[in-house]
């Protein structure tokens, strides 16, 4: 037996359907639609914040830091944007034009995206 994957009641008629009607699939897809954008902002706001705490650090100077010290200023360092190796191996981690390299477990130190 297969159910409608927006109501859940029982389908009729060829195995192939997944929803009742149109507006069941409109309702379903309208509503995957809206979890997938949530998503999407809920990342670019973390990315942007992260971006925004190395910017304001580079801004302000700082150059090398502790992983510590970045975490309690809010950053998420499960979030990037992107990664560069450089020639010695070292792993460059960018949230948008803003990025680090980490020296060892707890010391990064501060950098910039160059495009090339
Ligand atoms: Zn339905």
């Amino acid at each position: 037996m297969e159910y409608c994957l927006n109501c859940g009641l029982q389908l009729r008629g060829r195995t192939d359907k997944k929803f009742c009607n149109d507006h069941c699939r409109s309702h379903h897809n309208n509503e995957l639609n809206r979890n997938y954008n949530a998503a999407l902002k809920e990342i670019n706001s973390i990315l942007k914040r992260n971006a925004g705490i190395l910017k304001k650090l580079s801004e302000n100077g700082v150059t090398k830091l502790s992983r510590a010290m970045l975490s309690a200023a809010g950053f998420d360092f499960n979030f990037f944007t992107h990664q560069a190796h450089g020639a010695k191996g070292e792993v460059y981690h960018y949230c948008y034009g803003y990025g680090y390299i980490l020296v060892n477990d707890e010391e990064l130190i501060l950098t910039t995206f160059e495009n090339e």
